[in-house]
């Protein structure tokens, strides 16, 4: 079987990194998949304090870099791909990329999840003319303009607290009276004079000629909608949705199991419904879906895929 990986994994976030490091370091015949940039979420995000032993200066790039050099090491060969399209019917697994097909007798899938857009008028035409997902890789561009950040979960409020340090002026607009992000994370952002609220609104519409000009909101408790024009020496300002995530996992539609979300159900061993295709990371069903959590369930994954591969072939 010449031509056959013993392992292929799906995605090179955290997940498929972890696994990957395992399955190479257990001398298998490993291959990464990635069809965008190394590094899934995690690089958009300055900050990583909570994953134990990154300290003040972890960055995601930079967690990520060593990750990868790491599954380098150990041999683990990386590919450029996006799968269209899995046979998971045979013994041997297909995986049909956009440039090339590949062969495993096991798979991992760890292709994570991406932002959820708010899904209102005007988003997705003024994408990166004023609408940004990413923080890290945009605030920049916003450096002493007004932001609005939309949400009120963790990363909405935490990316708001890194806003703070380009942007004149923070707003998150959040659609209840309180926030969801944890208490310790709520508290920095309270503390924070540039950061103000909005609380019970939405964003109904985002306007602009090639760049965002200007944002309606609307009140959820009294119905009223304001427009928020851009200051006219500033001519735009900042809108970055953190409203959560969604799997990417149409691809494997119909042929695992997904919960209704779309997330992949799988066992405490990383086993999905069909015999030799395991899940790691954000895509799976779980209660925290963090870098930590992420990078141990792609060690479960290698493990029990190895031990699977051990017995069936
Ligand atoms: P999330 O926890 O699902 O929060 C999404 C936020 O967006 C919620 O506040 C929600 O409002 C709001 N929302 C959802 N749909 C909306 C819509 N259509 N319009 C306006 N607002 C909308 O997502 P997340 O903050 O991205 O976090 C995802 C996961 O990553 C969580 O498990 C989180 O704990 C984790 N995370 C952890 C850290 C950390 O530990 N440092 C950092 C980032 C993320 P409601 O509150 O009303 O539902």
């Amino acid at each position: 079987m010449e031509n056959v990986y013993d392992i292929v994994i799906i995605g090179a976030g955290p997940g498929g990194l972890a696994a990957g490091l395992y399955a190479a370091r257990a001398k298998m015949k490993t291959l990464i998949l990635e069809k965008d940039k190394t590094g899934g979420q995690i690089v958009t995000t300055n900050e990583v304090a909570n994953y134990p032993g990154s300290i003040q200066e972890a960055t995601g790039p930079s967690l990520i870099a060593r990750m990868v050099e790491q599954t380098e090491e150990f041999g683990a060969e990386r590919k450029k791909d996006t799968v269209m399209d899995v046979d998971f019917t045979e013994k041997i697994k297909v995986i049909k990329g956009e440039k090339e097909e590949y062969k495993a007798k096991a798979v991992i899938i760890a292709s994570g999840a991406t932002p959820r857009p708010i899904g209102c008028p005007g988003e997705k035409k003024l994408t990166g003319k004023g609408v940004s997902y990413c923080a890290t890789c945009d605030a920049d561009f916003f450096t002493d303009l007004e932001v609005f950040v939309i949400g009120g979960g963790d990363s909405a409020v935490e990316e708001a607290m890194y806003l703070t340090k380009f942007a004149r002026k923070v707003t998150i607009v959040h659609r209840r009276d309180e926030l969801r992000a944890a208490k310790s994370i709520q508290d920095k952002a309270f503390k924070n004079e540039k950061i103000n609220f909005m609380w019970d609104s939405v964003v109904e519409e985002i306007k602009g000629d090639g760049i965002v000009e200007s944002v309606v909101f609307k009140n959820k408790k009294t119905e009223e909608t304001t427009e928020y024009h851009a200051d006219e020496e500033d001519g735009t300002f900042g809108i970055f949705p953190f409203v959560g995530y969604k799997p990417q996992s149409d691809v494997f539609k119909d042929k695992i199991e997904l919960n209704e979300g779309g997330y992949v159900i799988t066992d405490a061993d990383m086993k999905t419904d069909v015999e030799g295709v395991f899940a790691a990371g954000d895509i799976r069903v779980k209660s925290l879906r963090q870098v930590v959590t992420a990078t141990a369930d792609g060690a479960i994954a290698a493990v029990a895929a190895e031990k699977y591969i051990e017995n069936n072939f």
